[in-house]
């Protein structure tokens, strides 16, 4: 099927102005001022965007799409991610990733999981692992992961510094990261290794190390939740400064901005006033994972859920609250990611590029359309293509 897209306002993220988007099947044909097509009127679907401005789909990096958390039991473990719960958000392309349970969720399900979303209509990749080393993986190594399972693009989230975590030492740490290097190299793939920042008192120590002590490079690691406190935030600073890569969590509840956790816009506006380059800072979701409370003793006090449409929301806050330039405040979540994860054909409208689009209105920068892989999955506010068991 070929859909026409007229009177876009296109940011690409870098804004393009007016044009016509060609899309033949789940791919990018054509962005060109005007389109004309003498085909059969009935082969193709035009879609008038007046009104509207035009963005990359967007990717989330860091999803609990099989559910999360249980670290107040087993009633505690959080839902899988629904079809609408992505798509409301306007995510097209999701990573997922198992979280401080690996053992009643594993890699076999993480996988069928992610290729369920993907029948569905979205793109979808996995890390391998979880918060624990030695890592459980599919096969029996991280490389063969990486060379043998394409959904595979990388590790983790591998818990550092948090109560949660298996308290893994550098040399243990250390060779997990080789493998994903060498895995990656080998794959064409990232090899990333997502780590789990916890409130821990050594906070990105095992990552200077890494960057200052070997010869795997910076780009390899992508540590999570740094703003989650002042002084984890403040040292993810600097190392950014040292060339690493860092992410903000966008799920949030108030108490843990009470308690100090930097809001991710705050987090991305102070990192740019500090000298950070945009390339080196993404915004995830950390959707439905668990947001456990706890007290001072580590005793859970409360706990809620992650949710995949904070990462747009964020964005939101970029521009209007910050009156940051749209094409830069698309950055975290479009082109940042799809740079550093290597996907290749995401994170830009460009000729050639997956037709992964969102529509939001010119006024209010509320989601209205979002297309995936080419299919229309919301229009005008609708959601037109839902999972399988949803309503
Ligand atoms: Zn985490």
């Amino acid at each position: 099927m070929i859909k026409l897209i007229k009177n876009a306002k296109v940011y690409a993220p870098k804004y393009l102005g007016e044009k016509n988007i060609l899309i033949a099947g789940d791919y990018i044909a054509a962005v060109e001022d005007t389109i004309e097509l003498k085909a059969n009127p009935d082969l193709i679907e035009v879609i008038d965007a007046s009104g509207k401005l035009v963005f990359p789909g967007f990717i989330d990096g860091h999803v609990h799409i099989l559910g999360g958390g249980g670290e107040g039991g087993y009633k505690t473990r959080t839902p899988e991610i629904m079809l609408s719960d992505l798509i409301v958000g306007g995510v097209t392309t999701v990573v997922g990733c198992l979280g401080t349970d690996g053992v009643t969720r594993n890699m076999e399900s993480l996988i069928a999981k992610a290729k369920g979303l993907e029948e569905e209509g979205i793109t979808t990749y996995v890390y391998t692992g979880s918060y624990r080393l030695p890592l459980k993986t599919l096969t029996d190594s991280v490389q063969k992961d990486l060379l043998m399972i394409d959904k595979i693009i990388g590790v983790g989230e591998i818990a550092l510094s948090d109560h949660r975590s298996s308290s893994p030492t550098i040399d243990e740490f250390s060779r997990v990261c080789a493998d994903a290097r060498v895995g990656g190299i080998l794959s064409g793939k990232a090899g990333l290794v997502n780590v789990h920042l916890g409130d821990g008192k050594e906070m990105l120590d095992y990552l200077f190390f890494m960057i200052r002590n070997t010869e795997i490079p910076a780009s390899q690691f992508l540590p999570t939740h740094a703003n989650r406190n002042r002084e984890l935030y403040n040292e993810a600073l600097v190392y950014a400064k040292e060339g690493g890569f860092i992410d903000f969590t966008t799920s949030t509840v108030p108490q843990f901005i009470e308690e100090g956790e930097v809001r991710a816009s705050d987090a991305y506006v102070r990192g740019l006033d500090f000298g950070i380059e945009a390339s080196h800072m993404t915004f995830t979701s950390d959707g439905q994972g668990s947001l456990p409370l706890f007290d001072k003793g580590g005793k859970l006090v409360g706990l809620d859920v992650g949710s995949v449409s904070s990462l747009y929301e964020s964005v939101k806050e970029l521009i209007l609250q910050h009156e940051m330039k749209i094409e830069e405040a698309l950055l975290p979540i479009t082109k940042t990611p799809a740079n550093i994860l290597k996907l290749k054909n995401k994170g830009e409208i460009s000729q050639g590029k997956d037709a992964d689009l969102v529509f939001v209105d010119e006024v209010s920068y509320e989601i209205t359309d979002v297309i995936a892989m080419g299919s229309v999955m919301m229009r005008d506010g609708e959601i037109l293509k839902r999972g399988t068991f949803e309503k």
